[in-house]
């Protein structure tokens, strides 16, 4: 099997791997407990938080586990909106994840405005487009870090700044970008980000909030006094801890992991031109290292998919089907992508265990079904 769908998903690192089982089988106190047995649990959470607020410059205190990216762009954009505030409006892509969407749906329907923004052609949200949408009762805007279909990475900061200057909020799901490229919370200046392990080489069902310190949000789970009483419910101690050490190796190795990964990057697109395979790279030129979205005209990506996997290989589609419709995914409908390129798109998503080799045989494979 090879797997090229790291977008969807990632294997778990071995070394994350080892530092979980102790918090399954024998440590397996609850870290809310006063009495020593449960003390091991309190310090590992303590430990696991500065990792992983290193990781991404910020402070310990403002990392806040969740059970994943869903659950933090759910209480990005909910929290933003129940908390007390005049400013009810709020600010977003249209081609966001529907962990985003959905939520914006959500506080719609409770009578809460929502704006969506478009992207450009090139799978860009201008600090422009901003501009022309926000005014004073914008209280929070939520744009993406790196787009999951298409890898564009956005212009955070600036569009940041734009935000600030009206006073709002600003969250970015940075879920597929967090351990892949470098983040730096302070220097992008956002208020909030989403993050989920699984997407970083940790378990699933475990992410994180980062709430910059003196941000007004509503809890989104009620119940217990954990994590500060800002969101309850017993820590998954296990998986928190392979998240931390997940991330730190990935940050660690950072910059081996990129120049492979943009060899390999090189290696599937020059095969292709060089096989006279004609395709359009959906995302221009600022994506995620890996993240390869390709369209070809008047092909069947979900029929691509199928014959790959029946080859043995893992990729995905632009697209999301069911037996009755293909319909085309909101993300390259957003980017304007017209509806044979967008039929005929699949995405392949590079990960840091992928080989040339792997890449040879995608390629081959992909050229075979294409001809
Ligand atoms: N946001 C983005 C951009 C994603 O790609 C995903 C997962 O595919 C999510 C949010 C949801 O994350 P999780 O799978 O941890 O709930």
């Amino acid at each position: 099997m090879i797997y090229a769908d790291n977008a969807a998903t990632t294997q778990l690192n071995k070394t994350a791997f080892e530092a979980m089982t102790p918090w399954l089988i024998d440590e397996y106190g609850n870290a809310s407990q006063p009495y020593s047995f449960s003390r091991k649990s309190k310090k590992a959470l303590i430990e696991a938080r500065a990792i992983i607020a290193e990781c991404i410059n910020a402070q310990p205190e403002e990392i806040i586990f969740t059970s994943g990216g869903t659950e933090s762009d759910n209480w990005a954009i909910k929290g933003s909106a129940f908390a007390d505030s005049n400013k009810r409006a709020t600010i977003t892509s249209a081609f966001e994840h529907h962990a985003v969407l959905h939520s914006c749906a959500v506080i719609e329907r409770l009578g809460y405005p929502v704006t969506y923004l478009m992207p450009a052609v090139t799978g860009i949200i201008t600090p422009e487009s901003l501009s022309n949408k926000i005014c004073d009762s914008t209280r929070l805007v939520s744009i993406m870090l790196a787009n999951n279909e298409i890898g564009t990475i956005q212009p955070i900061k600036e569009l940041c700044e734009v935000a600030h200057s009206y006073g709002a909020l600003f969250h970015t799901d940075a879920v597929q970008a967090v351990g892949h490229i470098k983040i730096d919370v302070r220097e992008l200046g956002v208020d909030m980000l989403s993050a989920s392990a699984h997407k970083f080489n940790g378990p699933k069902g475990v992410g994180f909030l980062y709430i910059r310190k003196g941000t007004e949000i509503a809890p989104y789970i009620d119940g217990g006094a954990q994590e500060n009483s800002r969101r309850a419910g017993t820590e998954n101690v296990a998986s928190i801890v392979g998240m931390a050490v997940a991330l730190k190796e990935n940050c660690d190795c950072l910059d081996d992991h990129l120049t492979s990964i943009y060899m390999l990057e090189h290696q599937l697109l020059s095969m292709l031109s060089d096989a006279h395979i004609s395709y359009i790279r959906n995302g221009g030129d600022k994506t995620l290292p890996g993240l390869i979205s390709l369209s070809f005209a008047g092909a069947d990506g979900e029929a691509i998919l199928h014959r790959m996997d029946l080859a043995g290989i893992c990729i995905s589609t632009g697209s999301a089907c069911n037996s009755e419709s293909t319909e085309i995914s909101h993300v390259l409908k957003a980017i304007g992508l017209d509806e044979k390129h967008a039929k005929g798109t699949i995405r392949i998503s590079l990960g840091k265990n992928n080989t040339a080799d792997d890449v040879d045989a995608i390629v081959a494979t992909l050229i075979k079904i294409l001809k």
